[in-house]
């Protein structure tokens, strides 16, 4: 009796349980295929981006400009020109991605989609002046950078065929930095902690700031009222705990902890990678490489070109797993 009961069960389970989850399997797969996702490259075209408005934050005036006109004008402005053509190729394709994405998710400002304040959005500079600024070599400099624009016309970086959030700054000193590190929330795949050598040839890598104990307490003072530092402690002043990236994540300002990226905001610094002396009445930060680090290191970029990278090898080393797509 027991024996039938189990065949019968077995049969049951063959007949109806089994097809049960088969066909569940099959239905989620189905429901997947018609919530495909669309690629950015599939959903836009290059002429969607064909004029952007950019915001003049001086005059509040918004201007309609050609995108690679204003591609053009953005890499005269945020790299030095004397970099390696790659490097400045690299750095065409980083601005004309990040500038899409910016229109893509929704700009920042109202009725523009871009404006030319570098602190909040990406320097610009209009030609007739960064020409005028580069003096003697003004129209061969500008060359080269239309030169590495047009080189790349089209081109953007994508990750599984979405246009990334292509962040870049100036020097790293010698590992990039992950996002969370810097601005919190989650992490993007393609924006990993990476190292690069060579940067330290470069003036961005290094710079120092000094303060008396009044000045540091005056500055802590603008932001946090309470604060009390006693400096006869050796460990009033201390850092806690170290980034992915090597920059300060905590440090500890007598009885306060501020994250590496508040601290420096606070004292002025080039990056949250920096060591704290004390000695007799000065405050000495030594700080290694400029900007918040996320992404593509412009200095980093040239000394890859000058080891014989392409721009595409450089923006594959910054830019975890991504491709350089071309737009029809
Ligand atoms: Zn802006």
């Amino acid at each position: 009796m027991r024996k039938i009961i189990i065949y019968i069960a077995l049969v049951i389970g063959i007949c109806f349980i089994i097809p049960i989850f088969l066909t569940v399997k099959f239905k989620v797969k189905e429901v997947a295929t018609e919530n495909k996702i669309i690629l950015d490259i599939e959903k836009y075209a290059y002429s969607d981006f064909g004029t952007i408005r950019l915001l003049h934050k001086n005059t509040s005036e918004i201007e309609e400009v050609p995108l690679d006109e204003y591609v053009t004008a953005v890499v005269s402005a945020e790299i030095p020109v004397d970099y390696d053509i790659e490097a400045i190729k690299a750095q065409s394709v980083a601005t004309r991605t990040y500038t899409i994405y910016k229109i893509i998710h929704g700009s920042k400002h109202e009725n523009a989609d871009i404006c030319d304040d570098a602190s909040c959005c990406q320097a610009w500079i209009s030609r007739e002046n960064r020409i005028e600024k580069w003096g003697e070599n003004g129209i061969d400099n500008m060359n080269k950078i239309i030169q590495a624009v047009n080189a790349t016309v089209g081109e953007v970086i994508t990750y599984e065929g979405q246009i990334i959030n292509a962040f870049f700054h100036s020097n790293s000193g010698g590992k990039t930095e992950t996002v969370s590190n810097v601005w919190g929330g989650t992490d993007l795949p393609y924006l990993q902690a990476v190292e690069t050598a060579g940067e330290e040839e470069y003036s961005q890598y290094s710079s120092e700031v000094t303060f008396t104990k009044e000045e540091l307490l005056n500055k802590l003072k603008e932001s946090y009222k309470d604060i009390q530092i006693d400096f006869g402690n050796n460990e009033s002043i201390k850092i806690l705990e170290l980034t992915d990236g090597n920059r300060v994540k905590t440090i500890r300002l007598g009885n306060k902890e501020l994250s590496g990226v508040e601290a420096r905001r606070i004292f002025g610094l080039k990056s949250a990678n920096f060591n704290v002396t004390i000695k007799d009445e000065k405050i000495t930060f030594k700080v290694t490489g400029n900007g918040h680090g996320v992404g593509m290191s412009q200095t980093g970029a040239d000394a890859l070109a000058k080891q014989g990278k392409t721009y595409k090898e450089i923006l594959s080393h910054f830019y975890t797993g991504i491709d350089i797509t071309k737009f029809n």
